[in-house]
């Protein structure tokens, strides 16, 4: 039986109209779930550590978004928000509580749907966890050495342990940080130095710990410091040090007029960029002494210049510049062999602009002993030198006006008067009578 037009028309209808509500379902149940991104995501977090935040959904528009901190049965809501019409993405920022948790495992849930119709109505959920290990406590810094009598411009070693395992930890002297080394019998011992223009009686060492979610403890120690003055010592420039010294460093100021000028830019820049170079080589270090005897000073030789003499220079009979002299001097005959004053790695061989031909050893500990103006050098970056073995010969490269070698020792790239270094009686009160505590207590 054929169908009368009239109902087939009421059938097309029902039928286009079922397919519109169909497609209109589609659209508004799209099964597309919200996307979050929450950064960073880190492996511990301390109290009110702060994360940022960002949902974001393609299809109908973001519905509700709750952020929890979970641990165990507790569950703490940490951001809620529900969203108007056509919202398609919140960005923003939540942070852990003060209080609440315990230190230990814990989770950040974060639960976002969105206004699909999908599930009956519910929308999409979207359902992100990040675990990590919450951790409110400092570690506890218990410091074992005794006394800390340091000069300004001297040096001094402090022993100590930890509650926990740390991150980082060392001795802060203004804006300085001296790194502490942990010794295989747990216990940890930081060299530290008052840098030459740091007054000790204004300035207090701080010990500190910092674990690996971020939380720092600070103590001070016993320390009593020692103000020291420097020598003033005048450089005279003459011409004939500007015609023998200065055409070595054309190449590295090619734009300077004179030799007067490119005296002045090897001076200031480039003597700044070779105190950087041999800075940045501070962590380059042994974990743990490599010597045990007393420091070397170089045999037969007379000093010429000392431990941070501030340096005026002159040119005909004019101030030209100030420096601070960061080493001592040290002259014996020319062409004088060199020796390793104690026993260190090699870690850095080669030309190093004011310093010339140069070798650079590592003692452990951030200790370094510097030696430069050499006319040879015998060794390689990476040799072990015993103490009092050759590493090269004097000369006159660099910035350098007669044969000499200039000789500097450095805590954690901080030049360091080398004299207590050379002095027996200084190292048994300073650094063995520290060292043996490991010996006797933590072995
Ligand atoms: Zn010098």
């Amino acid at each position: 039986m054929a169908l009368a037009p009239r109902n087939t028309l009421i059938l097309i209808f029902a039928a286009v109209l079922a397919a519109a509500a169909l497609a209109a379902y589609l659209h508004f149940a799209e099964g597309k779930p919200p996307h979050v991104r929450m950064d960073p995501l880190p492996t511990h977090a301390i109290k009110g550590s702060a994360f940022s935040l960002e949902v974001t959904d393609e299809g109908q528009g973001l519905r509700h978004l709750l952020v929890q901190a979970v641990q165990g049965e507790q569950q703490i809501s940490l951001l809620e928000e529900t969203f108007g019409l056509d919202q398609h993405a919140w960005s923003g920022t939540f942070t852990l509580p003060r209080r609440g948790l315990n230190d230990g495992p814990m989770a950040i849930v974060i639960k976002v749907t969105d206004k699909s119709l999908a599930n009956r109505g519910a929308g999409n959920p979207t359902l992100f966890q990040h675990t990590l290990t919450y951790d409110a406590t400092p570690p506890r810094i218990s410091v074992i050495s005794h006394a800390h009598n340091l000069n300004q411009g001297g040096a001094g070693l402090i022993v100590y342990s930890l509650s926990e395992e740390v991150a980082s930890s060392g001795v802060m002297v203004q804006d300085v940080f001296f790194p502490g080394y942990r010794q295989e019998s747990g216990v940890y011992l930081s060299l530290f130095a008052i840098p030459f223009d740091v007054d000790p009686l204004k300035h207090r060492p701080m010990l500190t710990a910092t674990d690996p979610a971020g939380n720092t403890a600070q103590v001070s120690f016993p320390f009593h410091g020692n103000q020291r003055s420097f020598r003033q010592a005048t450089l005279n420039i003459s011409q004939a040090f500007l015609d023998n010294v200065m055409p070595q460093f054309q190449n590295v100021f090619p734009e300077a007029e004179d030799l007067l000028e490119r005296f002045l830019l090897v001076n200031r820049e480039l003597r700044a960029q070779n105190i950087n170079f041999v800075r940045s080589l501070a962590a380059t270090t042994a974990p743990a002494p490599l010597w045990s005897e007393v420091f070397a000073r170089q045999p037969r030789s007379a000093p010429l210049g000392g431990f941070a003499d501030h340096r005026t220079f002159m040119h005909n009979n004019e101030i030209i510049d100030h420096q601070m002299h960061m080493g001592i001097d040290l002259a014996s005959t020319p062409f004088a062999e060199i020796i390793a004053a104690n026993r260190g790695q090699v870690i850095f061989t080669g030309d190093l602009g004011i310093y010339g031909q140069t070798v650079i050893l590592d003692h452990g500990l951030g200790l370094h002993t510097l030696y430069a103006h050499l006319s040879q050098i015998l060794v390689n970056t990476g040799d072990m030198l015993e103490r009092g073995q050759i590493l090269g010969r004097s000369g006159i490269t660099g910035l350098a006006a007669g044969d000499h070698m200039h000789f500097e020792t450095l805590v954690s790239g901080i030049p360091v008067n080398p004299i207590e270094w050379w002095d027996e009686q200084w190292l048994r009160h300073n650094f063995w009578s520290k060292t043996d505590l490991l010996g006797e207590q933590f072995q």
